[in-house]
């Protein structure tokens, strides 16, 4: 076996990390973890370190670490068949028993199920379809897709543009010209202190209003958005924005795409979080959830009035030129099977809402009236806490200071993760749905601590 310094420095002179400071990493300024395994809502690393993953890997170990279900699910399907392709209608037992699956539990009005392999590619997929849709409807011009700020789609060329981060522009050449954002349902943020959260639905709506008539409703296809914001700062949306929001894209024939990789398949304490909060999407994007990332695995639901379209357009066209040579890949969808069957054995979607909800009492209490703790927020399995310099002015820190990363160490240091969300600060929690009340203590406890060693 490898020695840990062996490893170590292999990291640092061969493996090009995501989403990781390239030169400080290379020159051992930037930390390095090396994960060994993990059980339940806990990692252990090669230093021999268990970690209570507040964070579940990028909110994705939904169902926790050490599976064994899944894992002999992987095994036996790589053993039976490893791959086939799904292309010119090849499907196998595993990826068409999935797509039953997903359908049986998608919202109402949806009609089939497209398998991708993450959720980048999967809004690459869904913006293809729109811009294929309007293009066999005849509406050619109709192609500019709304996103707000602070939501995020993934990082490739089209998706990095969706994300309204500047983290993901700046440098990049980013966002591409047919994407265009609008507010982000922030309430904490809001313009005025004085407007009440709806007023500030009212003011997202005018904005949206205002966005659309300046650009002509003839030329946007789409409106993309998160149930809950996530990496933009893990923000439940204010009463009534949905609703509102949905009115004015039924009034201009606008489709929606409820992005749901972090919220599909159970997170917010409903299967997904159209159903929480009453959206009508035309597409949904999927991931994390789908497989517990126990192996890469991404779908794209398409609701009915896309599939006619798409349907129809195929007959004049030909077959869709669009597919992965891993779509719908028969190990991902194994993982997917049995990931979407324990869910349901082990009632995760209903212990998301209750020990989620738990968790965020427990931590209101704890942190709520702390000085610097500008606000408490969440929904299910997914909490935040926002740092702030001074609560009754609302003033943010500056962000060189790194508030919120110290904080999120000085949990480290204790034993827990949680993320620094990278736009502001603000310590995010999307533990495992299996959390136990014990668990959701010991996150409390620590953040606690760590808030009060970092900043008294
Ligand atoms: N959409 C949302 C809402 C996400 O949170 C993410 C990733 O965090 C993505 C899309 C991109 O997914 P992936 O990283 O699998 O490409």
């Amino acid at each position: 076996m490898l020695t840990n310094d062996e490893l170590a420095k292999w990291d640092r002179e061969s493996f090009f990390h995501p989403s990781t400071a390239l030169g400080q990493f290379a020159r051992g300024e930037a930390p390095q973890r090396i994960i060994k395994g993990g059980e339940g809502v806990f990692i252990t690393d090669r230093d021999g370190n268990r970690l209570l993953d507040g964070f579940a890997g990028l909110y994705c170990v939904n169902v926790g670490y050490g599976r064994t279900e899944i894992a002999d699910a992987i095994a036996k399907q790589a053993h039976e068949l490893a791959y086939y392709h799904a292309y010119a209608g090849h499907g196998s037992e595993a990826n068409i028993t999935l797509a039953k699956m997903v359908m049986d539990r998608a919202p109402e009005g949806m009609a089939r199920v497209y398998f991708g392999l993450g959720g980048s590619d999967a809004n690459e997929t869904n913006i293809k379809l729109i811009w294929y849709y309007n293009n066999i409807l005849g509406r050619p011009a109709k192609k500019k897709i709304i996103s707000r700020w602070r939501g995020y789609h993934g990082s490739g060329l089209m998706t990095g543009s969706l994300t309204g981060l500047e983290l993901f522009h700046k440098k990049f050449d980013l966002p591409l010209a047919q994407v265009i954002h609008t507010e982000a349902p922030y309430h904490f943020r809001r313009p005025e202190l004085t407007m009440s959260e709806a007023d500030f639905v009212a003011h997202c709506v005018e904005r949206l209003e205002a966005l659309i008539a300046a650009e002509g409703a003839d030329t946007i296809a789409a409106f993309i958005g998160e149930p809950v914001l996530g990496t933009g700062g893990i923000v439940p949306p204010p009463a009534g924005y949905w609703p509102a929001i949905q009115k004015v894209l039924d009034r201009h024939d606008i489709l929606l795409i409820a992005d749901e990789v972090v919220t599909g398949f159970g997170r917010l304490g409903s299967m997904f979080g159209s159903d929480h909060y009453g959206l009508k999407p035309d597409l949904i994007t999927c991931a994390k959830g789908l497989t517990s990332a126990y192996a890469p695995l991404s779908a794209t639901i398409v609701g009915n009035r896309m599939w006619e379209v798409l349907a129809r357009g195929t007959d004049e066209n030909g077959v869709l030129g669009h597919g992965w040579t891993y779509s719908a890949h028969p190990i991902g969808a194994a993982a997917g099977i049995a990931n979407l069957k324990l869910i349901d054995k082990l009632g995760l979607v209903q212990n998301a809402g209750e020990t989620g909800a738990y968790l965020n009492a427990a931590m209101r209490a704890a942190v709520g009236d702390h000085p610097n703790v500008g606000e408490v927020r969440g929904e299910g399995m997914l909490c935040a806490v926002e740092l702030v310099a001074d609560r009754e002015g609302r003033q943010f820190f500056e962000p060189a200071q790194g508030i919120g990363a110290k904080v999120v160490a000085a949990m480290l240091r204790r034993g827990v993760i949680a993320r620094a969300m990278p736009q502001g600060d603000v310590l995010g929690f999307a533990p495992p749905l299996c959390l136990t009340r014990e668990e959701a203590d010991q996150i409390v406890e620590v953040t606690s601590e760590a808030i009060a060693e970092v900043l008294g």
